[in-house]
């Protein structure tokens, strides 16, 4: 059957970007496919990297497209519950309790069958540096669409708004949709353009920002034992441990750290929180000390624990309700770290705005995900 064969590619494409964390990082980026009746897309809480025929949710377009036309609440957290149980009503099976990725309806804007949207180390150093918007369509052209800023119900507003005169310019909609402090939506006719196009993406960027290869670094006692100390502080939750010459590059002094201070995209925040801990300190007790002050500062302010505390040459500590949650705070933060590393090829990181930060703090549809799955999907 025609659709099973595209949906088992849509798999193995999912597959393929999400088992890179070049382009996918845990929970992170979604896919779909489109007839002119259906979308398939990836549902909240599935990872694209093991995700199967089963990790797509079928959802009716004409229903989608009602979202687009209605008139929604004006405040906010009302507005992105009301899309989210329009988003619902749209699915073919709701028995199957599968829910629609908050991303849908940008999925279903954009006419081309296949879509993946994905969060690349390498894009994300232009989308959250301080050129992104000058460079995006120097490096892929005019026709690369810009979005700046954007979240949720928000972002799809600001996407269809510019799609008309798009259109317009240049008889087609936009295969490279460049969002500014977010990612990217690649989308094409077929997979394999899919393919060609972020390697078209990666190959142009790669050149110039070179990554370097990133070397481990021996893991101390000492370092060790701050592990079981922040362990203890934190009511025994469980603290992964690494150290290597990204983190050398920023924990030398406050200076350093600053470049990783402030959050570049929600992903960072659902991870490893709003603020991170740093201590530049020589002796145990001292780094101690500061790190406890830290913790008190950040739960009044949070009313939970830190998520990230990196320390001057001991390493950088990710804390968890497991081992799984724990490891995956250094992986997205160190990503955060190469992200901001790789920006200085392109004027430095920019990064989120104070507002969008309170929103996405507040914001109960991330709020839902995040204490329901434990992981994203944006
Ligand atoms: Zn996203």
């Amino acid at each position: 059957m025609e659709t099973g064969s595209k949906i088992e590619e849509l798999v193995e494409i999912s597959r393929y970007y999400g088992s890179d964390p070049d382009y996918v990082i845990a929970g992170g980026g979604n896919t779909s496919y489109k007839d002119d009746r259906y979308i398939w897309v990836k549902a909240s809480g599935t990872e694209l990297g093991t995700i199967g025929k089963d990790g797509f949710v079928q959802l009716d377009r004409s229903r989608l497209r009602m979202i687009g036309e209605k008139q929604y609440s004006s405040d906010v957290q009302r507005r992105e519950s009301q899309v989210k149980e329009d988003l619902l009503a749209a699915r073919v099976d709701p028995e199957k309790g599968l829910r629609p990725s908050v991303e849908t309806s940008l999925h279903d804007l954009i006419e081309y069958p296949f879509v993946v949207h994905t969060h690349p180390t390498l894009v994300n150093a232009l989308m959250c540096s301080q050129q992104a918007a000058e460079k995006t369509p120097q490096l892929f052209g005019e026709d690369a669409l810009f979005i700046e800023p954007a979240a949720g119900y928000s972002l799809f507003v600001k996407v269809k708004e510019r799609l008309p005169a798009y259109k317009d310019k240049y008889g087609k909609d936009p295969q490279l949709i460049f969002l500014q402090n977010h990612g990217i939506f690649v989308s094409a006719h077929t997979t394999k353009e899919i393919r060609e196009l972020y390697e078209m993406v990666s190959g142009k960027l790669r050149a110039i920002i070179r990554p370097e290869e990133i070397k481990e670094l021996p893991v101390t006692r000492e370092a060790e034992t701050l592990r079981h100390e922040l362990s203890r502080l934190a009511g025994d939750k469980f603290v992964a441990l690494r150290h290597n010459t990204l983190h050398r590059h920023f924990y030398g002094d406050a200076e350093a750290f600053r470049a990783i201070s402030i959050p570049f995209t929600p992903d960072i925040m659902v991870y490893c929180g709003a603020e991170y801990i740093w201590s530049g300190r020589r002796s145990l007790p001292e780094i101690m000390e500061e790190v406890r002050e830290g913790f008190e500062k950040y739960r009044k302010k949070y009313r939970r624990d830190p998520g990230i505390i990196l320390v001057k040459d001991l390493g950088l500590y990710g804390l968890g309700e497991n081992e799984k949650t724990a490891v995956t705070a250094l992986d997205v933060y160190e990503d955060f770290m190469k992200v901001s590393k790789y920006s200085e090829v392109f004027g430095g990181p920019h990064p989120l705005s104070q507002e969008t930060i309170d929103f996405i703090l507040g914001w109960e549809v991330e709020h839902y995900r995040r204490e329901r799955y434990g992981k994203d999907d944006r």
